[in-house]
């Protein structure tokens, strides 16, 4: 009898391990297809003021309507866009959607700052920084309205090559975030190594910041170390009143999450926004 449950288990495990490589082959060609019958949207999500709530950017998040599955999460589409090659293209796709939204609401006299994130594979590119210059400019975006994300992976690959990146990038005055902070290897080295702009504290830290003692001594600790650097710290995922007010109270700079706004699609977003620019 056991062995017929072995078997049994055996089959079924087989079976679906079957169906996921499947699908991740099936979604890899359905994902060629996604930029040329244009199945993606950026949506935007506000960051915040910690002390006034008053709106100051946003974040450019990518949306994949898949024809069959619908909405397709980036945190499946994006390792899998690298592993197939495709994340130039796609990250392409995303800074000129972005550059060419910030620079139509600014010219409807609104200036939002924007940010996009950028994958540790994109930062492999040598032109990159330059391919972001000149989509800024040819857009008319002033540079100081425009930032990228980059995970702490990406300075674990090629530092060299990553550092220039950087340093070019901010001698025009785009900013440089490291996103998810916390989350990956040997944080302080690169935060001591790079200069950067901004610091995005990862939700895991947040998520318990009034239960936890510890987690609330981390996240007092990462921004007051941040802004001594120089560095600006934003708060992601912020859901409840309390994460929030504890943040403020921390003298956390920014503030992100679905107690504000979740991300939205571009007119939805910039209603928001100056909703909530003249309410403050
Ligand atoms: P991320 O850059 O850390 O983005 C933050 C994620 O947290 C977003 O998920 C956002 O929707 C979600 N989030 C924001 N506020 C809250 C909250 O209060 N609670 C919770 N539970 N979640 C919140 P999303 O849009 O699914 O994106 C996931 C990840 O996929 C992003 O993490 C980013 O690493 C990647 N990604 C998204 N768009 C792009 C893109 O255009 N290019 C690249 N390379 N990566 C992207
Ligand atoms: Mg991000
Ligand atoms: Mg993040
Ligand atoms: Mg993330």
């Amino acid at each position: 009898q056991a062995k017929d449950i072995g078997r049994n288990s055996f089959r079924f495990f087989s079976s679906e391990q079957h169906q996921q490589i499947h699908s991740r082959y099936q979604l890899g060609n359905d994902l060629l297809q996604a930029l040329t019958e244009d199945q993606f949207e950026l949506y935007y999500q506000p960051k915040v003021c910690a002390q006034t709530k008053c709106p100051v950017g946003a974040e450019a998040l990518l949306r994949w309507k898949h024809p069959s599955l619908g909405f397709v999460s980036p945190d499946q589409f994006i390792p899998l866009a690298e592993d197939i090659g495709l994340i130039d293209k796609i990250g392409n796709y995303v800074l000129c959607e972005a550059a060419k939204q910030g620079a139509q609401w600014a010219n409807e006299g609104i200036e939002v700052p924007l940010a996009i994130n950028v994958s540790a594979k994109q930062m492999l590119d040598p032109n990159l920084a330059k391919r972001i210059i000149n989509e800024l400019e040819y857009e008319k975006l002033p540079p100081h309205l425009f930032s990228i994300e980059l995970t702490e992976t990406s300075f674990l690959h090629c530092l060299e090559e990553t550092q220039i990146t950087i340093k070019e990038l901010r001698s025009t005055g785009i900013q440089v975030a490291i996103d998810d902070f916390g989350t990956g290897y040997s944080s302080l080295s690169y935060i001591r190594n790079m200069a950067l702009d901004v610091l995005k504290i990862d939700r895991s830290f947040l998520i318990n910041i009034e239960q936890s003692d510890i987690d609330r001594t981390i996240v007092s600790s990462i921004i007051d170390m941040s802004q001594a650097m120089g560095l600006k710290v934003v708060a992601e995922g912020i859901e409840t009143d309390a994460q929030f007010r504890r943040l403020q109270q921390l003298n956390c700079d920014q503030i992100q999450g679905y107690l504000f706004a979740r991300p939205m699609p571009a007119l939805e977003f910039i209603d928001w926004y100056k909703r909530q620019q003249s309410l403050t």
